[in-house]
């Protein structure tokens, strides 16, 4: 293996980030939203196109969390299979938020073509890759409920999703030609870039320390400067710290580490992924795989990064794709995913005016645009709510315990898997 630079291709790749300063002195706004993600730009962009004066503060830069890190998956829907969906928020519930959802990948290339994002946008589909016998029930059942609803999938046999994936290691795969694949940094800070555009004011290296009510509202403090609003959003998801890392507490921080290959030759690329879709498998624990701009297969699993994952990432390639032989690496990165009980985001009001939005369970790019541009449109009076739930979490029991149950299950499955060919 190559040395590998423990950095994200996506930093390495992605163009420069607008120019920002941190938070000095006071300022006053209508929302303040703490986080500079997803979420927190898509909600900034569409407040400042509908005249609600907003100010983002992020305590690192631009796309820092999960945002700056994922996989690039911008997929329709949820993690949750629908009818799961309508089992846990009800029928009604569940169709609101399965139809705003089934367009959140038009709401994405919508806004990258508006303001011009550079981003590696393309709108290839994803493909759901069945691994054994369970895992094509899996996909037969989430067709079947795609279907009923009207989404315009395939369910692949073992065949056809060998000449699009380019691997034998699959026996099925759920094609969905709504979803493609973004580079996320990019798409981050192109927001960040469209906010600005808009009118928007954004402050990096301002990490908020203390949340406080006021008369007429809410006042963060950062070590240089306070910003005064009525509304406050904290959109700080996984990556919640700080200030306000109390809210950190309603969800399971789970880890998921990727690495990027040096680009691949012309003959691999043409057989592997030759158009060019996002994979992730229906394995427990879960793997991702991914072409980016420059024809570096990006392979992801579950797990911190370490010499586990890439010897285990190695040698599922190299199973997967006989003809690249040996896999060299040339980045490695990790992000943290907040899985909420239930696996849904939710909106919570805190209190009078402090909204709190997290939980997206490793499906953000889609939800988070929306949810921002949702709660846009909630403060302007254009909407009497969000499509996601608006609930008040209670505390996960066992928070810790079961963080360590995923980590430690992680390495095992792969430390495992080093010696057995996947079946
Ligand atoms: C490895 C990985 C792979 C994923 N793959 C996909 C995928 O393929 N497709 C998909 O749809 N979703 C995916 N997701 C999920 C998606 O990335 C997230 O749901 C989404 O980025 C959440 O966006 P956000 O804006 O809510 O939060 P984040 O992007 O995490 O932003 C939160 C921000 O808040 C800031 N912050 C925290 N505390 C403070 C404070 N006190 N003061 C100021 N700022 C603060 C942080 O620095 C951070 O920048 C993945 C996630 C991970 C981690």
């Amino acid at each position: 293996m190559s040395k590998l630079l423990c950095d994200s291709l996506w930093r390495a790749s992605a163009p420069t980030a607008p120019v920002l300063t941190s938070l000095e002195g006071r300022l006053e706004v209508d929302v303040v939203i703490v986080g500079g993600g997803f979420t927190g730009l898509s909600a900034a962009l569409h407040m400042a196109k509908l005249g609600i004066s907003v100010a983002v503060v992020e305590a690192q830069e631009v796309g820092f969390g999960g945002s700056g890190r994922n996989v690039g998956l911008a997929n329709a829907g949820l993690w949750l299979e629908p009818d799961q969906l309508d089992k846990t928020i009800g029928a009604e519930a569940g169709k609101i938020l399965y139809d705003a959802l089934a367009v959140a990948p038009d709401y994405v290339y919508g806004l990258i073509d508006e303001y011009g994002i550079e981003c590696e946008a393309t709108r290839h589909g994803t493909l759901h890759a069945g691994v054994g016998k369970a895992g094509l029930v899996q996909l037969e059942r989430r067709y079947e409920q795609l279907v009923r609803r009207g989404a315009p999938v395939q369910l692949l046999n073992a065949a056809e999703a060998q000449s699009r994936i380019g691997s034998g290691k699959f026996n099925s795969a759920l094609f969905d030609p709504r979803a493609g694949t973004i580079q996320p940094l990019a798409y981050a800070r192109g927001l960040a870039d469209a906010a600005l555009k808009e009118g928007a004011k954004l402050f990096e290296f301002s990490p908020v320390n203390k949340i406080e009510p006021t008369p007429d509202g809410w006042v963060i403090h950062t070590d240089g400067g306070e910003v005064h609003a009525e509304k406050v959003i904290l959109a700080t998801n996984a990556y919640s710290e700080h200030g306000v890392k109390e809210q950190a507490r309603k969800f399971v921080p789970i880890f998921y580490s990727q690495l990027a290959s040096k680009p691949l030759s012309d003959a691999q690329l043409a057989s592997i992924l030759p158009n060019k879709e996002g994979v992730w498998d229906t394995c427990t624990v879960m793997s991702s795989f991914r072409l980016d701009k420059q024809g570096r297969l990006v392979f992801g699993g579950m797990g911190g990064e370490g010499s586990v994952l890439s010897n285990w990432a190695s040698q599922r390639v190299k199973e997967m794709y006989p003809i690249l032989n040996k896999v060299e690496w040339d980045y490695c990165w990790t992000g943290k995913i907040a899985y909420s009980e239930d696996h849904l985001p939710h909106c919570q009001q805190l209190q009078n005016g402090l909204f709190s939005v997290a939980g997206y369970s490793g499906r953000g790019i889609g939800p988070g645009t929306v949810v921002g541009a949702e709660l846009a449109q909630w403060f302007a009076g254009q909407r009497e709510s969000l499509s996601i739930p608006t609930t008040l979490l209670r505390d996960i029991p066992f928070r810790e315990l079961k963080r360590m149950f995923y980590e430690v299950g992680a390495h095992t499955y792969h430390l495992g898997q080093q010696s057995h060919a996947l079946d």
